[in-house]
């Protein structure tokens, strides 16, 4: 092979070589703007979840802690659903009045709070399968 020769084909491999490692800096340059965008789609997902996660607090915690007020002296008394549904008389804790939950005739009533009950325990658990 000649000198000239051996110059031009070093010359073509730069070339191409160029060529390839262009393309390759835009393929990286792809990949990482794919990756920032998935990272912010990620970000905004998980802000997302964990204003539904906040959400779904509030409200289970609001079920979880339902008041009543004493017909006697108007105190504010928080009672559990579990309280109501295991139909054991509620005492209040200012005036001493007891209340008992006339099961027949709430009968309707401690279905639906059955209900949310169960609905709270599920929410739970998928709030627990879901966390990231
Ligand atoms: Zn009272």
């Amino acid at each position: 092979m000649s000198k000239k020769d051996k110059e031009k084909t070093n010359k073509s491999i730069a070339k191409s070589l160029k060529k390839q490692w262009g393309k390759a800096k835009e393929l990286v340059g792809k990949t990482f703007k794919t990756k920032k965008y998935l990272l912010k789609q990620l970000a905004e997902e998980k802000k997302r979840l964990a204003e539904e996660q906040k959400k779904v607090e509030e409200m289970a915690y609001a079920q979880r802690t339902p008041g009543l007020t004493c017909p006697q002296c108007s105190y504010r008394m928080d009672i559990s659903i579990a309280m109501l549904l295991a139909g054991e008389p509620i005492v209040c804790t200012a005036c001493g009045l007891s209340l008992t939950v006339e099961k027949e005739k709430s009968e309707a009533c401690l279905t639906e709070l059955k209900k949310v009950n169960e609905a709270i325990e599920n929410v739970e658990v998928i709030k627990n399968n879901t966390q990231l």
